[in-house]
């Protein structure tokens, strides 16, 4: 483990690994053994087509679904068992497929939310430490001007930005992101990928599920690509991208 630079958000830096992960629905194996590793300092995506089992992993890696096999490991610590609140304690922060904000609460207020998360050293961080988390993370996102603003009349490409500024309010070491761009404009897609980016370089692991290949490819470092359950490809992104059994199963689907 190394030391992130950013001392507002020194906390340290984590690996998260799957390991022969297996999870049954009924008859089918929705993901079928499959190994998967998101570094710290790189952004790693996770592609494949509709029904591939990529939000059935992504689910098992953040604790809301229990894998019938395999292991979970964040920081060193094996995860498995624990529930989804309890890494994101270790420092593991996720944003949904279907946007999840406070329709009732303003920007800033559900951006305060992530800052007020438990960590693993503090049960609750001092209101100084939330208030600056909480203009950190709208200032990253360019949200400063909504934030007294209901989020319930937000466009979906804020309420997408929102739900990223609060996963990032709680510093956290691991960031699993679902479909990040879906609903954003092509403004909004450039400063994501600038945020993505800058995090990375500060050490942040990232992984993301993404349909885009266009972004995959200007974003990721390292791709892994699913199929029927299956992890087919994983390795650099343009190793990965230009592998003819991925882009049979994913370039059809795009
Ligand atoms: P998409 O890109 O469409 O989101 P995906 O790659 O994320 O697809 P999953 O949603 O993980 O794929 O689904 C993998 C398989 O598991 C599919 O056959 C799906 O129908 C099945 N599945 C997923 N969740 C459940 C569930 N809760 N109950 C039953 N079957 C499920």
């Amino acid at each position: 483990m190394s030391v992130a630079h950013d001392p507002s958000t020194a906390r340290l830096t984590a690996r998260l690994t799957a390991r022969g992960i297996v999870r049954r629905y009924g008859g089918i194996e929705a993901v079928a053994g499959v190994d998967l590793v998101a570094s710290p300092g790189r952004i790693t995506a996770l592609v494949g087509p509709n029904g591939a089992g990529k939000s059935t992993l992504f689910d098992c890696l953040a604790g809301t679904v229990r894998p019938d096999a395999g292991r979970v490991v964040l920081g060193g610590r094996d995860v498995t068992a624990l529930p989804a609140h309890r890494r994101v304690r270790l420092g593991l922060a996720r944003t949904f497929q279907q946007i999840a904000v406070f329709p009732t609460l303003s920007v800033a207020d559900n951006v305060r939310v992530g800052a007020e998360q438990p960590t693993a050293r503090r049960d609750r961080p001092d209101p100084r430490t939330v208030a600056q988390r909480t203009a950190d993370a709208l200032r990253l996102f360019g949200l400063q001007d909504l934030a007294a603003e209901p989020a319930g009349t937000q466009p979906t490409g804020v309420l997408r930005l929102v739900e990223l500024a609060r996963a990032l309010a709680g510093g956290p070491r691991v960031l699993l992101l679902d479909e990040p761009a879906a609903g954003l404009d092509v403004a909004q897609t450039a400063r994501l990928v600038s945020v993505l980016r800058g995090l990375a370089a500060r050490g942040m692991a990232l992984l993301l599920v993404e349909h885009d290949a266009e972004l995959v490819a200007e974003l990721a470092d390292t791709v892994y690509a699913m199929a029927e359950g299956r992890m087919v490809a994983g390795g650099p992104a343009p190793t990965v991208l230009a592998d003819p059994r991925v882009t049979r199963a994913w370039g059809a689907a795009t």
